[in-house]
Formats: C-alpha cells, structure tokens, sequence
C-alpha cells in the first residue's frame, strides 16, 4: 500500500516537492495537491504584471498541468480545517481527506482593513488582485493609495504610477517606509519615489478608511496575518496563528505534519515573510519527506532583496550593502523567470 501523502496549497516549497517527486517516480507515495487556485501566482512578478512590463500567463505556475504530468491528483478546493488527531483535512467543496502524511504551504493573509467596500483591494490572494486589476485598468482612476510599509507596498506603488499616471502615495504607520531593511536601501527607496512624484504619509497606522471618493482606489498591501485555517485546527500556533514548526519543518508534536513557507514559524527563528525562505525550505522538505533521518533547515543569516524601482531598475539591499540601477532589475528578470521556467 502506498502512503497518501497531502500537499495543501501551492507555495512556493511545494511547487518542488511536485517536481522532485514526479521525477523520482517514488513508489512509496501517492500525491495529491489540494489548493484553493489551479493558476498559483508568482509575486516576485506581479509588481511586473501590474506596470505592463509581463502578461499575466508569465506569472503562474499551472498547478493542474504539473499534476497531470506527473500522474498526482490535483482538488481546487480551499482546506478549511485540518485534524492532527485524526490524520484528516476538511475542505470547502465538503470533501473528508485521510492522510499518511501531509504538508502545509498556505502563506499569509494581509492584515485586515475594516470598511468593506469595492475601492479596497488586497494583494493576496494575489488571482483575485489580478482580475481587479484588469478592471482598475479599464476604469477612470484620478488617485491610487497603497497601504504598507514593506518591499511589497514600494513596488506595487511603482507599479501603478507607472501604469495608470495618476497620483499615487504610500499610507505607512509611524514607523515609515522598508523598516526592516538597512538605511542605505531605505535611502534610495524613497529617492527614487520622490524622483517619480510618490507621496510617503507615515501619519497613522491605518485599520480603517471611512470616507472613499469615487475614482479613488486603495491597495492593502499591510503585514501579515496568520491564515484561518489554524483557528479551526488543532495544531500548536504562535500567539498570533502562525504554525509552530521544529528546524525539520515538521509541526511541533507532530510526527507526520509539515508546514513551510510564510504560514509557519521556525523554533527559535522569526523569519521575514519573503518568498527566499520558503524556496530555500523546498529542498529539505523534499529529503525529510523521503527519509527517516529528519535533516535541520538553517536559513541564511541574511538574503538578498531586489525591489523593482521603476523604468527598469531595481535597488539591491543584501545586509548593509545596497545598490539602486537598470543592472539589477535584469538580475530580478532572470532569477524569476528561471524559477518560473523551472516548473512551466
Ligand atoms: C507584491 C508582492 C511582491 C513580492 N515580492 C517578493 C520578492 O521579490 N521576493 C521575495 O522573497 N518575496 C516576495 N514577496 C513575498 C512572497 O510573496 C511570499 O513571502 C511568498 O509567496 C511566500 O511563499 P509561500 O510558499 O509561503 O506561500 P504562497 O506563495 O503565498 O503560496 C501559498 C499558496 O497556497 C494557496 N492557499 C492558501 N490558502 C489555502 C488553503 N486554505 N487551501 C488550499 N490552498 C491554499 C494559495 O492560493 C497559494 O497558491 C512578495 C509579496 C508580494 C505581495
């Protein structure tokens, strides 16, 4: 008998664990991915999408076709639920799956902005960003307001001024504009957004937007929030939801759950949500996958960062070093579509 093994959500370890296990052949599982989009969206490209510079059929890994090439079962359904105690997940389409083993690469969820209302866009889950987006471009839009702080929140504000002409700004809290990255790099950010007449408002943090004018759009691009699905599971989570995990990525108490990616946090780590770390888990999740003897995940002390910053360039923020120029923007170009040529 093999084992069932169940691989929820589509990030960006997962998209390998398809590939190594397809092309070992394995005897000893059967796969099936359950996600909640059969078109997984790389972010690294969307600010790209957004400023025209790639089509949306660039930006996505078909998780559907990989399936189908490699012979595993593929649901497009949202895991709402997942049982440690009875070895089971719940999904929306009321499907009951039983598992031997199972992964988790769900990522994060944006912190939430309290109006409900149309003019508000968050950028994950990043499909529905993408229709709204086709929309927004076929719309009179006289002011885009982007909410954020982080490496998300400057590209995309890049993005829409150098799409749609129209005034843009950053909302940040006090805290102001790429905290988390060295002074240099948050020099050259905001250079190069007064350069292309981008507003910075550090006045407030923002949970709520009480008045929308009409022809004006705002784009949450807030920290991030644990998913729901841990609220209605019984898996170990930090005080804020995220997934408790060892340095073997499996879940804390667990002998048979894996979680990687943004969605969990590592005993004795707090890593930034970027997608580096999640693709750095891929290939020890694969070994710990296939073997008894649990290999520990160590992540880089510190990353690379490439933040697109308009016409074609890009800043480089690597520790204390940080670079801004057209020669980087070709670095991110090519290390994104190789990691998407990778799997297409
Ligand atoms: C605009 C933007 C640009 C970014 N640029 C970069 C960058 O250049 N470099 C970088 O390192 N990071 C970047 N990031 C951060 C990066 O997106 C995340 O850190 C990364 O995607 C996390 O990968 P992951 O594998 O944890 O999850 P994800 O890539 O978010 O994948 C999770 C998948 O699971 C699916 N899913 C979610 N919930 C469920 C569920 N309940 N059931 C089934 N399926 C589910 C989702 O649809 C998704 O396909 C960017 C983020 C944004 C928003």
């Amino acid at each position: 008998m093999k084992k069932k093994l169940v691989l929820i959500g589509g990030g960006h370890s997962h998209i390998q664990v398809l590939k190594a296990f397809g092309q070992i052949k394995s005897d000893e599982f059967q796969v099936t991915l359950i996600s909640d989009v059969a078109l997984a969206s790389y972010s690294g490209m969307l600010p790209g999408f957004m400023a025209g510079v790639y089509e949306k059929s660039e930006l996505h890994f078909d998780l559907k076709k990989i399936c189908d090439r490699y012979g595993f079962e593929f649901i497009e359904s949202k895991v709402i639920k997942i049982s440690q105690k009875l070895n089971q997940v719940w999904l929306a389409n009321n499907q009951i799956l039983s598992f031997d083993v199972a992964s988790i690469d769900i990522g994060i969820e944006p912190q939430k902005i309290n109006t409900q209302h149309q003019q508000i866009i968050e950028l994950k889950p990043i499909s529905k960003l993408i229709d709204k987006w086709e929309k927004i471009l076929n719309t009179e839009v006289t002011k885009i307001s982007i909410i954020g702080g982080g490496a998300a929140a400057f590209e995309v504000a890049i993005a829409c001024q150098q799409k749609m002409q129209c005034q843009v700004q950053i909302l940040t809290s006090p805290n102001g504009l790429l905290k988390s990255m060295n002074s240099k790099t948050q020099r050259l950010a905001n250079q190069r957004l007064k350069k292309l007449r981008i507003q910075v408002r550090s006045e407030s943090v923002i949970s709520e937007i009480p008045l929308i004018k009409e022809n004006e759009v705002y784009l949450v691009a807030t920290s991030a929030r644990a998913p729901d699905l841990f609220k209605n599971s019984d898996l170990p989570t930090t005080q804020d939801g995220f997934v408790k995990v060892e340095d073997t990525l499996l879940v804390e108490g667990c002998e048979n759950i894996y979680a990687t990616g943004d969605c969990c946090q590592i005993k004795g780590y707090k890593l930034p949500k970027a997608g580096v770390f999640a693709v750095r888990q891929g290939p020890v999740l694969i070994h710990n996958l296939l073997s008894t003897k649990q290999r520990s995940y160590k992540p880089q002390q510190i990353f690379l960062s490439l933040l697109v910053s308009g016409n074609k360039r890009a800043i480089l923020s690597y520790g204390s070093l940080s670079f801004e120029g057209r020669l980087f923007w070709y670095l991110k170009n090519w290390i994104d579509r190789s990691f998407i040529r990778k799997f297409s």
